[in-house]
């Protein structure tokens, strides 16, 4: 199976013989291209670094695709998928791929599935309505201070999961000089729009003078504080992160950048290089996962993209549930398990790695974020809540001048118990925490004693 990627492989071990990176050395064969950079094929890889080389070498046929996937079957049906939602792929990210089939995660994201064509009456094509909230083609404007420019149709690889599948790759064009010139015009008039998105489509697949030019245009606009770019490249695309792009990009400053990582997979050593040459420009870096079934609904395959991405210094910010869009219901979880995943991870991973689980609202409604239940009961005095071992803990309210309850549980203590004020806390037994307080506690108390029989200082 692994050899089904070895075209686009061949090349990298030949060309970095100096190091190639670990993902592309798990997939290489030292007999693939024996001559270096000598034949036909080694000399076109040989461009491998060069992000425009990567995007004309897209796979973007069922006849380019089973060069890499020889097993390839429904032809016919998946030639219809595709003729409805493109197909591209960067022989980069295809290199990614460890198993040519759907149990890879990379491979359910990049290569067409028949399962896209399946149509149940709850999914349609602009779920979020953004359509309807476009004062100009282009600008969604849905909450009160941000606006979203939609910047291009073009991604340099197509995700099959995406939310915009109505639009991205359907054709491949970018913002006209006169629609950003409305949007310009747009956004003077509504100055309380603080904060530009721009998105797509992959903003990052334009070129650098397109891209400055929609900056530039931005910040010609006082209100405009903060702009942020959504894009796919670090992961798809990372050689796309030049040094030129970047030091265009931090001219543009408050920017911030968020990617979209779902699997740890995608974490190689270019994604995590692109990413630190945006962190160095001072972008600080977010990422947005989506909850995909078969790809990442498994709360230990999140809790390892969160512990790469802080690695990274890419922050987590949101996990979202997969929209109500026409063509990825074999994608969809269902919200339990967010919530699952997000009860995993609190207490268990680092504050700074753990995004905000969100519904993006059908009918326009914006992102709702869905939590665990952590707050179990109230009264006007106390308020009860739980953390993630189990302990239930009661917060008396400001202004409550009852005698406070001394230590836990006097008699039987029960929810109401906390709620009125008679209890503070019931502890669950025997967790690592408290054995080690266990612990603390009794090294504590023979230092009590040594320092009285005067023996702390000693050497
Ligand atoms: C997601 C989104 C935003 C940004 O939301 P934040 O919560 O600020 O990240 C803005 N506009 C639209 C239309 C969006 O979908
Ligand atoms: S990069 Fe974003 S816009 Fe492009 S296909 Fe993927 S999810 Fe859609």
């Amino acid at each position: 199976m692994e050899q089904h990627i070895q075209p686009v492989v061949a090349e990298l071990t030949e060309e970095q013989s100096s190091e190639p990176p670990s993902t592309m050395r798990a997939v290489q064969s030292p007999s693939s291209c024996p001559t270096e950079n000598e034949t036909p094929l080694c000399k076109k890889l040989s461009q491998w670094n060069d992000w425009r080389w990567q995007i004309r070498n897209r796979i973007r046929s069922l006849d380019q695709l089973a060069q890499y996937v020889p097993s390839l079957s429904a032809r016919h049906e998946l030639q219809k998928v595709i003729e409805k939602y493109p197909m591209a792929i960067t022989p980069y990210y295809a290199s990614v791929i460890q198993r040519a089939d759907m149990s890879d995660p990379v491979f359910r994201m990049s290569v067409p599935n028949i399962q896209e064509v399946f149509d149940p009456p709850c999914l349609t094509d602009d779920p979020l309505e953004e359509h309807q909230d476009m004062p100009v083609p282009g600008l969604v404007h849905r909450y009160r201070d941000r606006a979203l420019l939609i910047a291009t149709t073009m991604c340099s690889m197509y995700c099959r999961h995406c939310t915009r599948k109505r639009i991205a790759g359907t054709r491949e064009t970018a913002i006209s000089a006169r629609r950003m010139r409305q949007v310009q015009e747009y956004l003077f008039n509504h100055p309380e729009i603080t904060d530009v998105i721009i998105s797509g489509g992959d903003p990052l697949t334009m070129s650098d003078s397109a891209i400055e030019a929609m900056l530039s245009t931005l910040r010609s606009v006082p209100s405009v504080q903060v702009i942020r770019i959504g894009t796919r490249v670090p992961v798809v695309l990372p050689m796309r992160i030049t040094d030129e792009l970047v030091n265009m990009l931090k001219k543009y400053h408050p920017l911030w950048i968020n990617t979209h990582f779902n699997h740890p997979q995608e974490l190689t050593e270019e994604a995590r290089a692109a990413c630190a040459k945006l962190a160095d420009a001072g972008i600080p870096l977010g990422n947005q996962t989506v909850l995909l079934r078969g790809v990442n609904d498994d709360p230990q395959v999140i809790e390892r993209l969160c512990r790469g991405l802080i690695r990274t210094r890419v922050r987590p910010y949101y996990i979202y549930q997969c929209d109500l869009v026409r063509g990825v219901e074999h994608f969809r979880t269902s919200v339990r398990k967010g919530i699952e995943i997000m009860e995993y991870l609190r207490g268990r991973v680092s504050g700074i790695a753990i995004p905000t689980f969100v519904v993006d609202a059908p009918h326009g409604g914006g992102k709702i974020p869905v939590l665990p239940t952590y707050v179990v009961s109230m009264s006007p005095t106390h308020t009860v809540l739980r953390n993630y071992e189990g302990l239930l803990v009661s917060y008396p309210e400001p202004g409550v001048d009852s005698e406070p309850a001394a230590g836990s549980a006097k008699a039987e203590p029960g929810v109401w118990e906390l709620a009125s004020g008679k209890a503070d806390v019931i502890l669950p037994a025997h967790t690592q925490r408290m054995n080690r307080r266990e612990k603390i506690g009794a090294r504590r108390s023979s230092a009590v004693q040594a320092e009285a029989t005067g023996y702390l200082f000693d050497a």
